[in-house]
């Protein structure tokens, strides 16, 4: 399975010269199988950037939402194939609020955007699927388990097994949450992280930054990298890197996170690279 990382910034793009080797865009992960069957992980600014890859794809194109804020969502409507007449493209929300299953074409409505999603001349299918611990659901060459999210609004988290390899996308998922989006307990994550050839998860902030921001959905490295230990990952990618975190800043961590000589790879996620598990 390849994965390339088109945006692994969170909650807002970053351009400038402080973000332009991480990258400034906002989550787009995209797979592919051995066969050549893609799956688009999030929709955030990053998907643009795949557009190109997407040219000649045989339909359909499938999209796997981890939930709906508009970080995750704003590069859909700057995705070429929207625009390709008769093109199959078929949106799986994460699970969040039911009544904004739809919320990837609503922000393509009223005053929001010049173009409205009905004037699209592409087929587009919001497909409300329940993913499960227990069994995975098929989509094409990939098999996808989830769970949902500790983040405000929830989400899902996906398990993704595909040419015998597993990888794990969760983002955006606050690993030590307050009580009112606590779903699951850092023994749930570890399991369900359990013996990942990659696992791709959040870690926006530092820990002296937890305190003024415990409740907004997302974790610290520390916590991640601890996750990352008990679940026997063989890979992380630390993803969704804070608005604030300078190139400089993720250069200086690394180091740091090398010095500690842990027993798996790691790496802070980076726009435009590719790996094949
Ligand atoms: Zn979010």
């Amino acid at each position: 399975m390849k994965v390339t990382f088109y945006g692994v910034r969170g909650s807002i793009p970053t351009p400038g010269k402080e973000t332009a080797r991480y990258g400034g865009n906002t989550p787009c992960v995209v797979l592919e199988s051995l066969s050549g069957q893609k799956l688009i992980l999030d929709a955030g600014t990053g998907l643009r950037l795949a557009s190109e890859e997407f040219a000649d794809y045989p339909e359909p194109i499938n999209i796997l939402l981890s939930h709906h804020h508009w970080d995750h969502l704003q590069g859909f409507p700057f995705f070429t194939p929207v625009f390709k007449p008769d093109t199959n493209i078929t949106v799986y929300p994460g699970a969040t609020i039911p009544e904004h299953d739809t919320a990837i074409l609503d922000q393509m409505s009223k005053s929001y955007f010049p173009i409205k999603f009905h004037q699209l001349p592409s087929n587009i299918t919001i497909k409300k699927t329940n993913f499960s611990l227990d069994t995975g659901v098929e989509i094409g060459d990939f098999t996808v388990q989830a769970l949902t999210m500790n983040h405000p609004d929830g989400g899902s988290a996906y398990r993704i097994l595909c040419d015998d390899k597993i990888l794990v996308y969760a983002t955006d998922n606050e690993l030590s949450p307050p009580e009112q989006h606590n779903h699951h307990n850092f023994i749930d994550w570890v399991n369900f992280c359990n013996d990942a050839d990659l696992l791709i998860h959040d870690a926006q902030y530092l820990d002296n930054e937890m305190d003024q921001k415990l409740g907004w959905g997302h974790s610290s490295i520390s916590e991640t990298l601890e996750l990352a230990q008990q679940a026997d990952v063989k890979l992380l990618a630390l993803f969704s890197h804070d608005p604030l975190r300078t190139d400089d800043n993720l250069d200086d961590l690394t180091a740091k996170i090398i010095a500690k000589k842990l027993n798996y790879s790691f790496f802070f996620a980076k726009e435009g690279r590719s790996l094949t598990l």
